[in-house]
């Protein structure tokens, strides 16, 4: 049976909370109370990069705060349209690290997968937020060049899952992914790259439980929480579900002015995680990807925000604050020259 919005009954509730994500921007200011003068920008903006916000996230903001620090990463703005030198399409020049279709192999022993390039959430500092997934994702059913790249590679022990979102797969879609990763022997770990667990806690159900739960490779989730408030009471239980089945869990944030730019938010952001039983990994400067430039955080203010940090938590809260630079071998860590 299909109901008005085109989802069947059997529809999985995450599925129908993306179907039903809020995007466009006049609802989001008036679900939020703010003010209407932002529209005519916020129009603008989204056409170029489309706003998509689910609307559990969008209850997480303060009503009628333009700067809540969840609204800023998701509003479109005037300040998107403006041009900035180094600012560019593809800032990692990704396009170039791709090996056959839906794969990037630019780090030794490690591959990337790009599975989908659909999202739940369109964060508007998002470095692929102009990269052409249609010419450049495995697509629906062409996994096999992709998996015959990983076959024919030994020296590749660990899949990366990326899009895209790859948890916006269905549980049918990824479990079949993985029964297929799972034939190449040399694989060893899988880690599945996703901002997913913190928008849309609803997608950690035990459909996907089960698909986890089954595979043979060792598992690890990257999550990507900016904010601490992004860590409500539901992406704790869903986090807490993901532990429970023994995938380890770790965070990326990107370091964004307006924010996250303060000590303090960082320090609860490392200590709300861990409460949640993820680590937290890397905190990346801005890639310089076009309309992001106003949430750029200068090198020398990120390398004081650290040294605050670095008093106030133990080292294993610590992010590393790594940049990632086109045709390096691996992240670069960002640190003071003494
Ligand atoms: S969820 Fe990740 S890939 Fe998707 S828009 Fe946000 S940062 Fe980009």
């Amino acid at each position: 049976m299909i109901t008005a919005k085109g989802l069947s009954r059997q529809t999985p509730r995450w599925q129908a909370a993306i179907a039903d994500a809020i995007r466009d921007p006049a609802e989001l200011l008036r679900a939020l109370n703010l003010d209407p003068a932002l529209l005519p920008a916020a129009r603008v903006a989204a056409a170029c990069f489309p706003l998509r916000a689910p609307r559990g996230f969008v209850a997480r903001m303060r009503m009628g705060d333009p700067n809540d620090p969840l609204l800023r990463q998701i509003l479109p703005l005037a300040e998107e349209l403006e041009s900035t030198p180094g600012f560019v399409v593809d800032p990692l020049n990704e396009q170039a690290a791709q090996v056959v279709p839906g794969v990037l192999h630019k780090y030794a022993g490690r591959a990337l997968l790009i599975v989908t390039g659909a999202c739940a959430v369109h964060c508007r500092y998002c470095f692929r937020r102009e990269f052409p997934y249609p010419e450049h994702h495995a697509g629906v059913d062409g996994w096999q060049p992709a998996l015959a790249y990983l076959a024919s590679d030994a020296s590749i022990r660990e899949v990366i899952l990326s899009g895209g979102d790859p948890l916006a797969l269905s549980d049918q879609r990824l479990s079949g992914l993985l029964a297929a990763l799972e034939r190449i022997p040399h694989l060893q770990r899988l880690r599945i790259h996703s901002r997913i667990p913190v928008v849309l806690p609803e997608r950690i159900d035990a459909g996907l439980l089960d698909v986890l739960s089954q595979t043979r490779l060792q598992r690890v989730v990257v999550i990507h929480a900016n904010h601490p408030q992004e860590i409500n009471e539901a992406v704790n239980v869903a986090l807490n579900a993901l532990a429970g089945i023994g995938v380890t869990l770790l965070n990326q944030a990107v370091l964004l002015r307006g924010v996250n730019d303060a000590p303090d938010t960082l320090a609860t952001l490392s200590e709300t995680l861990f409460a949640a039983r993820v680590l937290p990994y890397y905190l990346h400067l801005l890639d310089p990807v076009a309309g992001a430039a106003h949430f750029a955080v200068k090198e020398p203010a990120a390398l004081a925000i650290m040294n605050t940090l670095r008093q106030r938590l133990p080292g294993y809260l610590m992010p590393r604050l790594v940049r990632e630079q086109s045709g390096q071998m691996a992240k670069t860590p960002i640190e003071a020259c003494h």
